[in-house]
């Protein structure tokens, strides 16, 4: 019934990553799923892409920072 709720009223995003200030993501309070950042600052649902895409980013962030 949770994730009516988050349809209806949006979901309660909560930052779940500190771990690079440039990557993104998000985990919903309500539904407990995981969200980021795409290029676009949209909002999209953190699945396998995006998960690799971040580890991808992370890495690159550490060696260029
Ligand atoms: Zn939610």
């Amino acid at each position: 019934m949770k994730e009516i709720i988050c349809m209806i009223f949006g979901h309660s995003l909560n930052k779940s990553s500190a771990r690079n200030a440039r990557i993104k993501e998000y985990k919903c309070s309500c539904c407990q799923k995981s969200f980021t950042q795409d290029g676009y600052g949209e909002i999209v649902i953190l699945d396998s892409f995006w998960k690799q895409n971040n580890e991808n980013l992370r890495a690159s962030f550490g060696y260029a920072f």
